[in-house]
C-alpha cells in the first residue's frame, strides 16, 4: 500500500536557501524543456507552410521523461552552467512535470481523457508559484532521534514535529520510502514522504455495526445513535481576527494591475499576516475532519453518508461560507479510503434520497420540510426527533438494503425485495408503511440509491 507522510520542516536559513535553489532548478529545467519542445513544434508548423511533405518534416521530439533527461544532460553545460550546485533530482523534478503535462495535453487532444480539456503547458514564472522539488534517489532517511530528516545534497534538516509515526514503521521494517517531496507552502517548508507500507489487515472495533452519518452545518455530524459532533467553526472564530488583518492590508499600498503599482513592503508584511490567519483555520479544520473520519472508520464496519451536491449547495450564498467551512468533500474522500483500510465499507446514499423528509419510525415521506424546521414531527406515527438525528437513522437503515440482508424478514410483510426497494426509508420497522400520500414521492427508485462500496 502506498501512503504519504508529511512533516513540517524547520530548516536553517542556509538550508532554506538551498531548498529554494533546488526548486528553482526544477523550474529552469521545466522551462528549458518547454522551449525546446515549442521550438520543435513551431519548426514543423513553419515547414508545413512551405508545402513540405509530412514525412520530410523535422522529426517530432520525443518528450518522454528519459528522452528529456538525455537531452538535458547534453544541454546543461550551456543552459545551466551552475548545474553542479544542485542535485540532479531537482532537474528531474522539472522535466518530469513537463513530461506529464505534455502527456496530459496530448491525451486530452486525442480524447483519451475525461474531464475538462487540458491546455498546453505554460512557462513557470519566478513569482506566484509553489516551490517544490522531489527526490526519488540518493540518501533519503529519517534520523533515529525522530527530529531530523536527511535528503540528498541538503543534508540533515530539522523537522518541526516528531517523525515518530513513520520512523516506527521504518524501524520495524514495515515500510520503505519511495520518494520525498519538499514543498514550500503557507510560508513554510514541508516534506512529504511517499511510502510503501505493509498493509496490516485491520478490523473495525464494532463488527456488523452500522452508522448513518448526517453531515450538516449546525453540527459537523450527527450519528444515527444520536451522538452529535460539534462543528468546530474555526472560520467563524477567526473572522474577527481576519477582518482586522484585512483592514490593515487595505490601508497599505497594494499591487495594482491597472496602474502597474507594486506592492509596498508594509503591504506584503500585512498580507502575509492575513494569510497566516487563513492557514491556521485550514489546519484546524483539517485536523477536526481527520479525527472524525478516523473515529468512524475505526469504530463501525458500515458507514452510510449522503451524496451531497456540494457545488450546488455553494450556489446558495447564505450557506456557502459555512459549507466550505465544514469540508464535506474531504469527509467523503477520507471515509472512502479509511473504511477500506479498516476493512469496513462506505455506502453513499443517492443525491435525491429523502433522508431528512422520511420518518425513521414509520417510513412516511413528508412532501415538504423547510430547512428552518430543526425538529422532525411525524404526523402519521407521532415520532418527534431532532431533524439531523432522524436523517442519520434513515441513512443507517439504508445499509440493510444495500447488503440485501434480512430485509424480507424484518419488514414483516413477506414482501419481495423489489417492493422493499421502492419504498423510501424506515424498512427496519415491523409496521408496514401505510399506503398514504407521499410514499412514492421523489425521484425514481433507481436514482435514490447509488451504493458505492469500496
Ligand atoms: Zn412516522
Amino acid at each position: 500500500m502506498i501512503r504519504a507522510y508529511r512533516f513540517a520542516l524547520d530548516p536553517t536559513p542556509r538550508q532554506a536557501r538551498n531548498l529554494s535553489r533546488h526548486a528553482g532548478a526544477a523550474r529552469v529545467a521545466f522551462n528549458w524543456g518547454l522551449t525546446v519542445v515549442k521550438a520543435n513544434l513551431a519548426q514543423r508548423d513553419a515547414e508545413r507552410t512551405y508545402g513540405i511533405a509530412e514525412r520530410d518534416l523535422t522529426p517530432t521530439l520525443d518528450w518522454s521523461l528519459p528522452a528529456l533527461r538525455r537531452a538535458w544532460n547534453r544541454a546543461k553545460p550551456q543552459a545551466a552552467p551552475w548545474w553542479n550546485a544542485c542535485s540532479k533530482e531537482a532537474f528531474n523534478t522539472g522535466l518530469d512535470q513537463l513530461a506529464k503535462g505534455l502527456k496530459r495535453w496530448s491525451d486530452s487532444r486525442k480524447g483519451g481523457r475525461t474531464g475538462r480539456p487540458v491546455g498546453f503547458p505554460r512557462f513557470k514564472t519566478k513569482r506566484a508559484r509553489t516551490l517544490s522539488v522531489r527526490f526519488s534517489t540518493g540518501t533519503i532517511r529519517l534520523e533515529a532521534d525522530r527530529r531530523h530528516v536527511t535528503l540528498p545534497r541538503l543534508g540533515s534538516i530539522k523537522t518541526h514535529e516528531s517523525t515518530r509515526k513513520l520512523e516506527r514503521k521504518l524501524g520495524a521494517g514495515n515500510a520503505r520510502i519511495l520518494s520525498a517531496n519538499c514543498r514550500f507552502e503557507h510560508g513554510r517548508w514541508f516534506v512529504a514522504f511517499t511510502v510503501e507500507t505493509v498493509h496490516s489487515a485491520k478490523t473495525p472495533r464494532r463488527l456488523d455495526a452500522v452508522v448513518g452519518v448526517d453531515l450538516g452545518v449546525t453540527h459537523l455530524a450527527v450519528l444515527s445513535d444520536g451522538t452529535m459532533i460539534d462543528n468546530p467553526r474555526h472560520y467563524e472564530a477567526a473572522r474577527r481576527k481576519l477582518a482586522r488583518a484585512s483592514r490593515t492590508v487595505s490601508r497599505r499600498r497594494g499591487p495594482d494591475k491597472r496602474t502597474g503599482q507594486q506592492a509596498s513592503n508594509r503591504w506584503l508584511r500585512a498580507n502575509a499576516k492575513r494569510n497566516k490567519v487563513h492557514q491556521k483555520v485550514t489546519y484546524q479544520r483539517r485536523d477536526a475532519i481527520h479525527k472524525l473520519t478516523t473515529t468512524l472508520a475505526h469504530e463501525y464496519s458500515t458507514i452510510v453518508i449522503e451524496d451531497l451536491h456540494v457545488a450546488g449547495m455553494l450556489r446558495n450564498r447564505k450557506l456557502a461560507r459555512q459549507i466550505q467551512d465544514v469540508g464535506f468533500g474531504a469527509i467523503r474522500r477520507q471515509l472512502t479510503y479509511k473504511a477500506e483500510w479498516n476493512s469496513g465499507r462506505l455506502i453513499v446514499a443517492g443525491r435525491w434520497y429523502p433522508s431528512s423528509k422520511t420518518c425513521s419510525g414509520c417510513g412516511t415521506v413528508k412532501p415538504k420540510l423547510s430547512l428552518a424546521q430543526r425538529t422532525f414531527k411525524c404526523t402519521t406515527c407521532g415520532l418527534v426527533l431532532d431533524r439531523d438525528h432522524n436523517a442519520a437513522r434513515n441513512l443507517a437503515a439504508l445499509a440493510a438494503h444495500v447488503a440485501g440482508s434480512g430485509s424480507e424478514t424484518v419488514n414483516g410483510r413477506g414482501a419481495d425485495r423489489k417492493t422493499t426497494h421502492c419504498v423510501a426509508g424506515g424498512r427496519e420497522t415491523s409496521t408496514p408503511p401505510p399506503a398514504s400520500i407521499g410514499i412514492r414521492r421523489g425521484p425514481s427508485p433507481g436514482n435514490r440509491r447509488d451504493p458505492e462500496e469500496p
